[in-house]
This record gives structure tokens, C-alpha cells and sequence, in this order.
């Protein structure tokens, strides 16, 4: 009999919530105009994506008019920096967060330098707020730091850095990891770029948002029509846009709603795991975290071997974001918060979600001794 599978890796693809999955399905047989056409099947693609900027406004607390629809928080995150550094001066001052997700370091590498400076990262996972309310206080800079970092959940101090911002300074708030599991308020945040995507709050791959304050004219990526308002041309896909809000919905009340439960499962395993291998400690313990994940540095194993040795008895996990971890390097996030490359290669990721319980984590934990005695021997 197959041994049933035990998913650890929300933070890189949140499986699609089955009455997301009804809801998009059911659009996408019953929607058959584009959202752009005049006609009546035009009109109701359009209806349904009014609908859904109208819903990710007032969940995010923003304006409809300041929501622009992407194909993802890769798409979000380079609209938002390429847009921002063409928007700034040419000799602006541009800070971006060490511990960034590589779509906002590369839009910003490619863009912002040499004037771009790297905000160096804590040992604890958090930005070095001292450098980023220096560059928050220079009138005309750009900056980017998240809200939620994705390989060890260690929240960064955007809001306090949002309140300190001097006239004119502009910043992307990376909130991909953040939607579900920490409230968001556009508005009173004060960032002028916000990012999020769908599949990682149990919505559909493929879509995402980017809310830009409406006082801004952001600059596109991409010529062509007037979708989005010019800001991202291209039709809008109706039915995922549609998939987008309805998950967007669930997760704020359904994840939002047993966010306590599952950070003390989360704790639970975090201190079971230290038990099974006395060498090992947490990424970023010390700093506020979101709830569903944890970064543990197996000290001594190698994480790769673990993490194949844990899917081979059915448990998925990832030693860094799912869009390198193909890659032999270790995390950049994990070398910027100065962890060295032995404890680098020796750290797992794991990030919980819906449906989660005591039975599931104890059965993961059984699973986990068993991988880690057969990598520990090998
Ligand atoms: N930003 C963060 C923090 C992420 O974790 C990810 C995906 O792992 C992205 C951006 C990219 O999002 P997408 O997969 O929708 O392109």
C-alpha cells in the first residue's frame, strides 16, 4: 500500500483549496468573452474581475483602483522595481533588503546599479533596521523589504520603517509570504508597491497582484493594451483573477482563524525536531515569525540527502525557496543572516498549512526520526 504523503512545503506552493479549485473551474467553463469585449460575454469576464479587484481591495484594506492583476509575485515583484527605480532620480539611493526573494534582487541588481546597496541581515533574520531607516529617511531613495521572509518566516520591520519614509521615498513591500498569515492593511502601511500571489495562499499558479498607491504612476513591463490600466497589458485571465480573490478571502478568515493552532503545532515539532537531533537549532527563533514555518540547521547531516531521504518515506520539504533549490548553492538568505555554508547546507525548511493536526505532525515527526538515523549512518 502506498504510504500517504505528508505536504511540509506550503511556503512554495500552497495547494490549491478545493473550493478554490470549484470556484475557478466552474469560471473557467462558464466564462467565454474577454474581459476587454463589449458584447455580453465581455461584459461578464469583466464583471468578474471588477468583482474580485473590488474583494483583494477591501481584504488588504486598499482601493480597487490601486489593485493591478500579474500572472504572479515573480511578474508583482520585477513591475514593481523596474517601475519604482525608472520612476525615481537617476542618482537616487536604492536599499534593498539582503534576505529578498530573487525577484526583487535581480529587477533591482539590473536596474539599481551601482547606486544599489544591499541592507544587510541580522543573525536573528531580520533586516538591519538601522540601515533601512537611514535609507528610509533619504528624500528620493527606493527601497524593497518584505514582510515575511520565505525560508525562515522571520517578519521584517516594514511598518516601522513605512512611518519613518522622508517625501518623496518610495518602497516595495514584498508580501507573498506574508497574505494569510499576517493581517494587511494597504493603507495604513503607507508602502507605495505591495506584491502578493495567488498559489501561495491556496489560490491558482499563474496569477498574482500588485497594489500601487493610487497616487503613483507607476511605468509598465510590458507594452501593449490597455488592460490594468495600461500598467500590465495583456488579457486578463478572468477565471484565475476570479480563483485569486475567492482564496484570497479564505485565507484571511479561514488561515487567519487557526493562525494560533497552527503556530503551536508548528513549536511542537520545532522542539521535537531539536530532540531527535540534539545538534540542531532554528533559524531566526529569536525574531517574530509567521506561524506556519520553520529553518532547521540539522548540524552535521546534509539537508539534501535528508530531504530526499524524507521523500522517499513520503514527506515533503525544501532546503531553500522551491525557485532555487535545484540549485547546489546554499541560501543566500541563510548566508546573509551569517550562518556559515556547512550550517547552510545542513538547514531544511519546513512550512505547515491547512489541514494540519497533532496525528499529522506526529506521524511527520515518526517519519523524520527515520530519515535522519538513515542519512546519519550513510
Ligand atoms: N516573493 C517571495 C517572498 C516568494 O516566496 C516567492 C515564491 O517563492 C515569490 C516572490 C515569487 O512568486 P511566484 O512564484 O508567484 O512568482
Amino acid at each position: 500500500m502506498a504510504v500517504p504523503r505528508l505536504y511540509l512545503d506550503h511556503n512554495a506552493t500552497a495547494p490549491i483549496h478545493p473550493l478554490v479549485a470549484e470556484a475557478v473551474e466552474r469560471a473557467f467553463r462558464e466564462l467565454r468573452g474577454n474581459a476587454s469585449s463589449v458584447h455580453l460575454e465581455g461584459r461578464k469576464a469583466r464583471a468578474i474581475v471588477e468583482d474580485a479587484r473590488e474583494q483583494v481591495a477591501a481584504l488588504l484594506d486598499a482601493d480597487p483602483e490601486e489593485v493591478i492583476f500579474t500572472s504572479g509575485g515573480t511578474e508583482a515583484n520585477n513591475l514593481a522595481l523596474h517601475g519604482l527605480l525608472k520612476l525615481a532620480p537617476p542618482n537616487a539611493p536604492v536599499g534593498v533588503s539582503a534576505i529578498e526573494h530573487p525577484s526583487v534582487l535581480e529587477p533591482a541588481r539590473a536596474w539599481g546599479e551601482p547606486r544599489m546597496v544591499i541592507l544587510p541581515a541580522e543573525r536573528s533574520g531580520v533586516v538591519n533596521l538601522e540601515m533601512a531607516l537611514e535609507y528610509a529617511g533619504r528624500p528620493g531613495a527606493v527601497l524593497a523589504i518584505m514582510l515575511a521572509n520565505n525560508e525562515v518566516g522571520t517578519l521584517q520591520p516594514v511598518e516601522r520603517v513605512c512611518r519613518e519614509l522622508s517625501e518623496g521615498t518610495l518602497i516595495h513591500v514584498d508580501a507573498v509570504q506574508a497574505v494569510g498569515k499576517v493581517p494587511i492593511s494597504f493603507r495604513s502601511l503607507g508602502a507605495t508597491t505591495l506584491s502578493l500571489s495567488a498559489h501561495k495562499f491556496q489560490g491558482p499558479p499563474g496569477v498574482g497582484a500588485l497594489l500601487i498607491r493610487r497616487d503613483i504612476d507607476l511605468p509598465p513591463l510590458l507594452h501593449g493594451g490597455r488592460q490594468e490600466k495600461g500598467k500590465r497589458p495583456g488579457t486578463e485571465p478572468a477565471a484565475l483573477i476570479h480563483g485569486l480573490a475567492v482564496a484570497l478571502r479564505l485565507a484571511c478568515t479561514e488561515w487567519m482563524s487557526q493562525a494560533k493552532e497552527l503556530g503551536q503545532l508548528r513549536d511542537y515539532l520545532e522542539e521535537e525536531l531539536l530532540r531527535l537531533w540534539p545538534d540542531a537549532y532554528v533559524h531566526g527563533a529569536s525574531a517574530p515569525r509567521v506561524y506556519n514555518t520553520t529553518n532547521i540547521c540539522f548540524r552535521g547531516l546534509d539537508a539534501q540527502q535528508l530531504l530526499l531521504a524524507l521523500d522517499a518515506r513520503g514527506v515533503a520539504c525544501s532546503t531553500g525557496s522551491a525557485c532555487s533549490s535545484g540549485a547546489p548553492e546554499p541560501s543566500h538568505v541563510l548566508l546573509a543572516m551569517g550562518v556559515s555554508e556547512a550550517e547552510a547546507r545542513a538547514s531544511l525548511r519546513i512550512s505547515l498549512g491547512i489541514p494540519a493536526n497533532r496525528v499529522f505532525v506526529d506521524e511527520a515527526l515518526n517519519r523524520f526520526a527515520d530519515a535522519i538515523r538513515a542519512v546519519a549512518r550513510a
